[in-house]
């Protein structure tokens, strides 16, 4: 019996859409499988700026990176739904820091000076940083899956083995879902709970990630404005905590005192999916039943946004053997 697609990729998340997207932009023809729609994702969750959060220096990360911060460029400068270039102002509180291992993937980033912040913070990193609003770019990516000929279709598998009846290939982007899917006991859920409260007028992105009471982020979008963050690891639960969300409420208005009053106009919560060692982007030696070919591209953590094109051109060239032209 024959395929209907090339290529299918399992999950609907940034990882999922973006690597689709890749695929057929190599001639494939490409179903996405997903057990939920994409704007129930931990992805639609995300504050969705560029930074490689939780992240350490390796070659292939910071070309990931790389890839990404300049593809998501282009796309704002042609105005591509919910994707803007924002000012990113990143504070440290103590004296010495080391230019990061991610500057070279920016065209700007500056050391702020002493006297241009106040305590308890002693310097900083001023960058230009994409920023992506996912309420608007996901359903942006699912149009041009479908406007390229792609299929959607909604499904829950129990084994990868089950994607090989629409397709000899097979991408594995199912994030989370990953730790069943492959048994993979490395990847685990890290809680992250947001508040948002409506715009006051900000435009600049502002992180405190050393502060000890939590790491604290602002991001400015259209809007309203994501505060943040919590990193718990290991929890499933997705109810938002009233104490956790007056916590992010009080360290975000420490930061930048013109928040306070802003109206909450929401609270949300999202399940990275960490995985120990780092992202797996490969080929499976053992693809199973009639897939033919198999990838991973999951485990991006807090940083799946940052990396997303990048690993969606380096796991379509894993797949590029198996694609037939169209
Ligand atoms: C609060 C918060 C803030 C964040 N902020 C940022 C940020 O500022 N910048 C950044 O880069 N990243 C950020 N992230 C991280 C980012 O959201 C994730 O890295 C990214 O969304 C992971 O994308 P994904 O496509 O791998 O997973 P998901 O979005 O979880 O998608 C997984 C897909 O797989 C499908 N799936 C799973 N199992 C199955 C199955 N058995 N059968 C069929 N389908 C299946 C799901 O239905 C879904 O479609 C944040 C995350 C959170 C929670």
């Amino acid at each position: 019996m024959g395929y209907r697609f090339d290529a299918v990729v399992v999950g609907a998340g940034i990882i999922g859409l973006t690597t689709a997207l890749r695929l057929q932009q190599a001639g494939a023809r490409v179903a996405v499988v997903t057990a939920e729609p994409s704007a129930e994702t931990t992805s639609s969750v995300a504050a969705a700026v560029w930074y490689p959060t939780h992240t350490r220096f390796e070659a292939h990360v910071l070309n990931w990176a790389s890839h990404t911060y300049d593809e998501f460029a282009r796309q704002a400068a042609n105005g591509v739904p919910g994707v803007v270039m924002r000012p990113t102002r990143m504070l440290l509180r103590s004296e010495a820091h080391d230019v990061p291992w991610w500057a070279s993937a920016l065209p700007d980033l500056r050391t702020v000076a002493k006297d241009e912040v106040r305590a308890p913070f002693t310097t900083g990193w001023e960058f230009t940083a994409p920023s992506v609003e996912m309420s608007r770019y996901l359903p942006w990516l699912q149009d041009r899956l479908s406007a390229a000929g792609g299929t959607l279709i909604r499904r829950r598998i129990d084994a990868l083995e089950q994607a090989g009846v629409w397709a000899p290939a097979v991408v594995n982007a199912s994030g989370l879902g990953a730790r069943a899917l492959c048994g993979d006991t490395e990847v685990r859920p890290v809680r992250g709970q947001l508040v948002l409260v409506a715009n006051p007028g900000l435009h600049t992105s502002v992180r405190d990630a050393d502060n000890a009471d939590g790491y604290t982020y602002v991001h400015p979008r259209s809007t309203d404005i994501v505060l943040g963050g919590t990193f718990e690891s290991g929890e499933w639960d997705t109810t938002p905590s009233p104490a956790t969300a007056a916590a992010i409420l009080r360290r975000c208005t420490e930061l930048l005192p013109e928040l306070a009053g802003a109206p909450v106009v929401g609270h949300q919560v999202g399940l990275r999916p960490h995985r120990n060692g780092g992202v797996r982007l490969e080929s499976d030696p053992r693809p199973a039943g009639r897939v033919q070919q198999l990838v991973h591209n999951y485990g991006h953590g807090g940083a799946g946004v940052t990396l997303a094109w990048g690993c969606a051109d380096a796991a379509t060239a894993l797949v590029a053997g198996a694609v037939r032209p169209g």
